[in-house]
């Protein structure tokens, strides 16, 4: 048996006579940047989104440095953000020379911990960027509390958690604005790489639309200097016909995640907890062992698609290394960098291919309680 980490071919085979048709529309148009299918998606977006704009860019990496250039982030600024994320959040700060400032996260979410931001807030701070890590989103209540009292943006990088939801708002919406990928491997995902920004503010999507087109405010004037950073037509027409069956997805994802809590309920790892104010959507099913290392090692022996996100926290990365932080700044976040594993969660799995995992987990845990010793 085989249980890949997703299955796009399966995928594709459900929904190929929509794919197909959809990118024929751009081909006879001819529309290869932004375009009609661009602006469709952007409108079907913003609505599932249950937001007034949704910006369709080249990448969620972009879709984060234009929204922190279109809200002015200058050098010397600072950002507040988890270490538990993908470099990507922080990425566009370090490029604009924005100190990104890390806190530790909730040991039980794995998100960022809102009880830990006033220990991080100075002068310099402008924003606070929550993650929702493995499809989960942050939680919004308080950290928008704090940023409200201390005049700071809220904005949440929702890569992860396309149609997730906190107390039935929607993930995209939950600060001043979102920032989603649409790479190949996320919820929603498209055929080569895309991105989006959603907000309510008009005049926040309004300056993000002009970054991404090189600064235009029409077709020959400039306003400011800009980036190329449009979305593909052909990538509009394929997240236009995917966002149809997201939500399906998505349901398919919980009942995916639900099976494994039943199935791996009695052995010695931790399960992902969701609190009752939110609704995951399972980017990932994340489980913690002490014996992490050996236990993904016979899991991917026996081929199946285990990761790691992420083994090493931001504030660790070689990349990250001038800003001073050191092992032990955030031990909730390096505990976990060594526990997490991330086992495969896709809307096709099937009961034997779970079976199986739980079967092959149950063995490398067994093994290794035996020859390690305890602690
Ligand atoms: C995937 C991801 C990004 C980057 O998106 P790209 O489309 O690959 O540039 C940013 N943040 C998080 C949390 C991600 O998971």
């Amino acid at each position: 048996m085989e249980v890949p980490t997703l299955d796009l071919d399966q995928e594709f085979k459900s929904i190929e006579d929509e794919i197909n048709a959809s990118l024929e529309d751009v081909l006879s148009s001819k529309q290869f940047v932004l375009g009609e299918a661009t602006e469709d998606f952007e409108n079907q977006f913003a609505d599932f989104c249950d937001v007034d704009h949704a910006v369709g860019v080249n990448s969620g990496t972009a879709a984060l440095r234009l929204l922190f250039e279109a809200l002015g982030f200058e050098p010397g600024d600072e950002v507040i953000t988890t270490p538990m994320t993908f470099i990507a959040t922080v990425e566009p700060l370090m490029h604009m020379d924005v100190r990104p400032v890390f806190v530790d996260i909730n040991p039980r979410t794995y998100n960022i911990d809102p009880a830990s931001l006033s220990q991080a807030v100075t002068d310099d701070t402008v924003a606070v960027v929550g993650v929702d890590l493995y499809g989960l989103p942050v939680d919004a209540d308080p950290i928008e509390e704090f940023c409200n009292t201390h005049d700071l943006y809220f904005l949440e990088d929702a890569a992860q958690a396309q149609g997730a939801r906190y107390n039935d708002r929607q993930a995209g919406s939950l600060g001043k604005a979102g920032t989603f990928s649409f790479y190949p491997g996320k919820n929603l995902g498209a055929y080569g790489e895309a991105g989006a920004v959603t907000t309510d503010d008009p005049d926040l999507a309004d300056r993000v639309r002009k970054l991404r087109d090189h600064g235009r405010s029409s077709k020959y004037e400039h306003q400011y200097p800009g980036f190329n950073e449009r979305m593909h037509g052909f990538q509009g027409a394929v997240l236009k016909e995917k966002l149809k069956h997201l939500d399906d997805w998505n349901t398919k994802r919980r009942e995916a995640a639900d099976r494994y809590d039943d199935l791996l309920s009695d052995l010695p790892v931790d399960l992902p907890e969701v609190p009752d104010d939110r609704e995951t959507v399972y980017h990932q099913y994340v489980i913690r062992s002490e014996k992490r290392d050996e236990v993904v090692e016979s899991l991917q022996e026996a081929d199946i698609g285990a990761g790691i996100h992420y083994p090493i926290p931001l504030h660790l990365q070689p990349a990250l290394e001038e800003f001073g932080y050191s092992t032990g700044d955030f031990p909730v976040a390096e505990r976990l960098a060594d526990q997490v594993l991330s086992l495969p969660v896709f809307p096709q799995i099937t009961v034997e291919q779970q079976a199986y995992v739980r079967d092959v987990l149950e063995d490398a845990l067994g093994q290794y309680s035996v020859s390690s010793p305890p602690g």
